[in-house]
């Protein structure tokens, strides 16, 4: 089924509060306004302070409910690290009602005989290592929400692998696995584990991959919105454990 035709509530979001990582740029950053826009109190996660102080100033610009910033570093970040983001968290707002997975990178498109183990390293570290362990550290936060929604990204390539694809294509696999298994270990009602394939958006992620192609030729991140949405809010409750496409 598509959610692209999904017409939210402008209250969708209200009294939430929501992680979004890499919401310093791309998908992320749009994800980050629109919930905002939709009434939730947004945790702006990057790992450039300057570009998260530039989203945040938008947020209040625009009336909605002021946003929090969150700075950390996901190729190194360290479990005592998730445990001081918990305890913000905790102090702060007493609870956690989703996470939007968003940040990643693209590492490098070369043949697997030629792969660097460097970037395979950090690309796995970015894309995978760091949604499960933030995930792990702030689950006791989002089981007590009345209904929390964690959505992981994945891709086309985290379904088939294509050549030149290495360590992202793998990651995304890796992606999709683990949403399903946090789905299959948490069936309570107040929590759900989704994924989201984007699809071919205009980014600056994309524009590295194919550098030929027309960014022109692509959808925005505003045209993802519909099922970042749908997924985040009430109406997705009965959703767990899928992995849904935005375009
Ligand atoms: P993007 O424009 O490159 O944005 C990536 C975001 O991740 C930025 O906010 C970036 O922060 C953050 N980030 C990267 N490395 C980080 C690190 N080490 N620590 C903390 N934050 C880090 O990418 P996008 O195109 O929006 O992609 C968003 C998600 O969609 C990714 O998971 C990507 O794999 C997936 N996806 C994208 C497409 C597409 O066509 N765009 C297609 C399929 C899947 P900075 O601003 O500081 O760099």
């Amino acid at each position: 089924m598509k959610y692209t035709a999904y017409q939210p509530r402008t209250d969708l979001l209200k009294d939430k509060v929501i992680l979004v990582t890499g919401a310093s740029d791309g998908i992320g950053r749009t994800a980050a306004l629109s919930y905002a826009l939709h009434g939730a109190t947004v945790v702006l996660h990057g790992r450039t302070l300057n570009k998260l102080e530039v989203i945040y100033d938008e947020i209040e610009k625009l009336g909605a409910p002021q946003p929090a910033i969150l700075p950390l570093q996901l190729s190194s970040a360290s479990t005592l690290e998730y445990e001081t983001l918990y305890n913000t968290l905790e102090k702060q707002f007493g609870g956690l009602d989703g996470i939007l997975h968003s940040a990643g990178i693209l590492g490098s498109r070369l043949p697997l005989a030629d792969y660097p183990i460097e970037i395979w390293d950090e690309v796995m570290a970015v894309n995978l290592r760091a949604p499960l362990l933030m995930t792990q550290a702030l689950l006791p936060l989002l089981k007590k929400s009345q209904s929390a929604s964690v959505i992981f990204t994945s891709s086309g390539v985290g379904r088939e692998a294509r050549a030149l694809w290495g360590a992202y294509a793998v990651s995304k696999f890796g992606t999709e696995a683990l949403s399903k298994i946090f789905a299959e270990e948490n069936t309570e009602e107040n929590i759900r584990f989704n994924c989201i394939n984007p699809g071919a958006t205009r980014t600056a992620m994309r524009a590295q991959a194919y550098p030929d192609e027309d960014p022109l030729t692509l959808p925005t991140s505003e045209a993802l919105m519909p099922t970042y949405l749908y997924l985040m809010g009430e109406d997705s409750k009965h959703l767990n454990g899928e992995s849904i496409n935005a375009q």
